[in-house]
């Protein structure tokens, strides 16, 4: 069955996955002659980073979303597909998605990472992960769910296990919600359930190597770890988890940490698309580029984003999984593929880093420029504004911009609804 794409005389460059990478992408490709089809199995872009806001009710899931329709209105002979693609055959150039097939001249793969729970079969099956909007938004309804379930419980063993909750892994995400959910069981908590006793609420974040967000520099990490200290969460570090049974956690020490809650930000793998043959992946279920994005092996296949790893001595591991990656490969291919129909050269993929950065809570974070780096108030302002001019869409960053300052006065996230499909949530 054909995907309905319509015939042309234009070379045709189909691109799966409209991440940060597949979006600008086809921004870039914009006014040029080629015939563009993107799929995505989603019909609206996600604005990752802020994520954990969502999970902790300070944003709406509509803020950091964004229809695919909508950002493309304007863009002519783009032939946007929400389809899942299960296969894609290199041989004979074709994708093949739920909905039906479409050839390529030209394939993008930028189907982004999903979560790696290291093969661990029971932590996958009770884990909540954070790697979609939806699964921010369950994270949401399961927090509150319980906090609804100790009210009823006369067990003091279940009361504490409800209210605690265990984050794995001490990367941005893990610290940002950490801290989004510390703030929370401060100033908001103890208003909605007066009567729980949330003094007994625990949060442990858990992290296997022996830093806090180690990709950051030692005083960003030394920092953010004080941050959190002085919020009262309770850091592990040099500490793995092995197991969740009967809503404990075990660690590799023997220890067992009681929580019904247990969040995993621990890792990533790629999703990669089925069809591709072993040889052109590699670490992590990445697909190995060349310094031109193209997928080594394959005939007109390119990847970016965090689907791609591009292996030299100076980056053994590839370039890190983030945003601006992504975004910077995308553009430079674009800019390959003009070329390509001026039969001009292609130019290699050089990465700029401009720096990274994790907020911990209110007037406080962590930010490493390449030449400086600085924390606490100045470094929170500097987030926001990173953050919010990052955001697709006018009215979705002022959206945004009022909720923070709202919360910021009130000291309050108005989002706790417990929002389920049926009903009611109970
Ligand atoms: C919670 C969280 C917080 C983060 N915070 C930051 C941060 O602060 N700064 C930063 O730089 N990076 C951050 N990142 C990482 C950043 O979001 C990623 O590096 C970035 O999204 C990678 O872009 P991408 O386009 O490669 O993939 P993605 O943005 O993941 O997009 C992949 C797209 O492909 C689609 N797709 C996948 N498989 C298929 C299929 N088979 N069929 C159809 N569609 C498919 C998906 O629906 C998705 O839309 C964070 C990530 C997470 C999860």
């Amino acid at each position: 069955m054909p995907l309905n794409i319509p015939e042309t005389q234009h070379e045709r460059i189909v691109v799966i996955g409209a991440g940060f990478a597949g979006l600008k992408l086809v921004r870039a490709l914009r006014g040029t002659m080629y015939q563009v089809v993107l799929i995505d199995r989603n019909n609206f872009h996600q604005f990752q980073p802020l994520f954990y806001q969502v999970a902790t009710a300070g944003l709406e899931p509509s803020a950091i979303s964004f229809p695919l329709r909508k950002i493309f209105q304007q863009q002519n002979d783009l032939h946007i597909r929400l389809s899942e693609v299960i296969n894609v055959n290199t041989d004979d150039k074709l994708v093949q998605t739920t909905l039906g097939d479409v050839h390529y001249d030209f394939l993008v793969i930028a189907t982004g990472a999903n979560t790696n729970f290291f093969g661990m079969k029971q932590i996958a099956e009770s884990a909540l992960p954070m790697k979609t909007v939806g699964e921010a938004l369950n994270l949401r309804n399961t927090i509150l769910k319980n906090y609804e379930a100790a009210l009823t419980s006369d067990d003091p063993s279940e009361i504490e296990s409800l209210l605690n909750t265990v984050i794995v892994g001490g990367g941005p995400t893990g610290v940002e919600l950490a801290g989004a959910l510390a703030e929370m069981r401060t100033y908001v908590l103890p208003k909605d359930y007066p009567e729980l006793n949330f003094r007994k609420m625990k949060i442990y974040l858990v992290e296997a190597s022996t830093k806090l967000l180690s990709s950051m520099s030692a005083s960003s990490s030394d920092k953010a770890t004080r941050f959190l200290e002085k919020l009262g969460v309770n850091i592990l570090t040099g500490i793995q988890v092995t197991g969740y049974e009967n809503d404990e956690v075990l660690l590799h020490n023997g220890e067992h940490l009681k929580a019904h809650t247990l969040i995993w930000a621990a890792g990533i793998r790629g999703e990669l698309p089925k069809g591709i043959a072993e040889v052109n992946t590699g670490r992590g279920n990445r697909l190995l580029i060349d310094e031109y994005n193209q997928v080594k092996g394959l005939d007109s296949v390119f990847a970016i984003g965090d689907i791609a790893l591009f292996e030299s001595d100076l980056t053994p591991n590839g370039y890190p999984q983030v945003a601006q990656v992504a975004i910077q490969q995308a553009s430079t291919l674009a800019g390959n593929l003009k070329r390509k129909l001026k039969s001009g050269s292609m130019k290699p993929f050089r990465y700029y880093n401009k720096g990274s950065m994790a907020t911990i809570g209110r007037n406080k974070a962590v930010v490493d420029l390449p030449f400086l780096r600085f924390q606490g108030f100045f470094a929170w302002l500097v987030w926001m504004f990173v953050h919010l001019m990052s955001i697709v869409g006018v009215k979705n960053r002022m959206l945004i911009f009022i909720n923070w300052l709202w919360n910021y006065m009130t000291y309050d996230q108005s989002l706790r609804l417990i929002m389920k499909p049926g009903k009611g949530s109970a």
